[in-house]
């Protein structure tokens, strides 16, 4: 086993001993351990960093495990026969076991060491590349290794920076984030605006994480989030999206939706969202509120979240405004498909949305107006519609915000538990019902004219 103090920046370390943090081994993934292991048996040094760190201090569940090393992506590859370099900015390995993946990154230099090492190639201190690799095309896809300490101050918070060493099973702190996370505070690594600069989406992960840890955000680190949201309109829809994906899974999305808003963030995510709110009735803006608060409710009873059916609710406010719109505009019949696609396309600009997603929030919305009409033809094609369940659950939430539906949520909750007599009971029911409701229909003006 390769030792801790021939670590290069190691000097710059607080080191925790065993008995003084709770990480403890058996809470870790053993595919995890295996990677650690088996880096430190070839010779390089290897360390558990970020949120699995983080979470097992706190007595969490880490979500994953990332390692970092001195072992460059391609000596990782040799190492090990299921991994795989991915990205091309950031060069990261993957290392697949079954459906767990392990993320190894090699230890990197902050974004101005990078500047520094292309003006004076010569004095640079870059670890585990050989010549072929050192060339100026890697430095300028920032694929520039460094020492530990210098992989510390890239990361984004102090509490996202510790590292765990099988070497006698301490914690490395470079940057105060054992104090921090005893305070219970998210705190930016260095200048915060510089590094907001550097990538404004780390507005988005104090949030998410002060959210997600009920921790609150130090003075500096929240104090100019204000001021920098707009920088998140440089940020790509389909970056946006996977953070979006990690807001609605995180468990939390009531709290984080709450301060982005509070932040003048949430408009770069959001924005339709919040806009089509600030003039909704209280059934619209209610149903999006029980929507998030369920979202986070599955998640606590350990189910899964769909995030279409999310955004779905999300985009329901603009979308019925927008169909309430053409309905007043004279003569035109409100296009139910055109206002869906257009509702969808405002979100695409902000977050992009894969073509499943879209499609099944689309259908989810079509089926509502299929329910709505309640005929009795169509009864058995939306029950077997693949998105009916979503859809029913969708209608169930609209009568909870509000919504006068004549009992619909509770007709299909009967016709769902009822046998395949009582289904064609209820059907003939709506069949003998919906005709007399046209006859009557048709014999009002003769009456009315009597
Ligand atoms: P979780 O996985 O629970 O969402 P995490 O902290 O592990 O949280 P990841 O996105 O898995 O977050 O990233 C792993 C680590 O990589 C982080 O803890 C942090 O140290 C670093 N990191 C991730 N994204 C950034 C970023 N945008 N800027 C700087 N460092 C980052
Ligand atoms: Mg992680």
């Amino acid at each position: 086993m390769i030792h801790l103090e021939v670590l290069p920046g190691i000097e710059n370390a607080t080191l925790i001993d065993r008995d003084r943090h709770q990480v403890s081994r058996s809470n870790i993934s053993p595919n995890a351990l295996k990677v650690l292991y088996k880096l430190t048996a070839a010779g390089f040094h290897a360390y558990l960093v970020g949120g699995g760190v983080r979470d097992l201090l706190l007595g969490l569940q880490p979500k994953d495990f990332d390692i970092a090393s001195n072992a460059t992506p391609e000596e990782l590859r040799k190492l090990f026969r299921n991994a795989r370099i991915i990205g091309r900015r950031f060069k990261i390995v993957h290392i697949r076991y079954g459906r767990e993946i392990i993320e190894v990154t090699t230890f990197r230099a902050p974004h101005d060491a990078q500047n520094q090492i292309a003006d004076d190639i010569s004095r640079r201190k870059i670890r585990g590349l050989d010549s072929a690799h050192s060339s100026a095309g890697m430095i300028l896809r920032d694929n520039v290794y460094g020492d530990i300490d210098e992989d510390a101050l890239r990361r984004d918070f102090t509490v996202n920076a510790l590292y765990y060493t099988l070497d006698k099973f301490r914690l490395l702190d470079f940057t105060g984030g054992m104090d921090d996370l005893k305070r219970k505070k998210i705190r930016i690594i260095g200048d915060p605006v510089e590094r907001y600069r550097e990538d404004p989406v780390r507005m988005l992960r104090a949030i998410r994480f002060a959210a997600k840890l009920g921790f609150t955000l130090e003075r500096d680190t929240k104090a100019p989030i204000d001021e920098l949201a707009h920088l998140l309109e440089s940020i790509s829809p389909a970056r946006l999206f996977d953070e979006t994906l990690k807001i609605i899974t995180s468990g939390h999305v009531v709290k984080i939706f709450a301060l982005l808003r509070k932040f003048n963030v949430g408009k770069y995510l959001f924005g339709p969202t919040l806009t089509a709110l600030k003039t909704a009735g209280d059934t619209e803006r209610k149903l999006v509120d029980l929507a998030l608060h369920n979202t986070d409710k599955r998640l606590a009873e350990g189910k899964s979240v769909t995030p279409y059916f999310l955004f779905a609710a999300l985009l329901w406010p603009g979308l019925r405004q927008q169909l309430a719109a053409d309905r007043a505009s004279q003569n035109s019949c409100p296009n139910f498909q055109q206002a869906a696609n257009a509702s969808l396309r405002e979100q695409l600009d902000y977050t992009a949305i894969p073509k499943r997603f879209t499609i099944a929030a689309k259908e989810i919305w079509e089926l509502q107006l299929r329910i709505e009409k309640h005929n009795r033809r169509s009864i058995e094609s939306t029950f077997g519609h693949p998105r009916f369940r979503a859809a029913y659950d969708f209608l169930l939430l609209r009568e909870e915000a509000g919504e006068q539906l004549n009992s619909l949520g509770q007709w299909w909750t009967d016709f769902q538990i009822g046998d395949t007599k009582r289904r064609t009971e209820m059907i003939a029911a709506v069949s003998k019902s919906g005709a007399k409701r046209q006859r009557r229909r048709k014999r009002k003006p003769s009456s009315n004219t009597e």
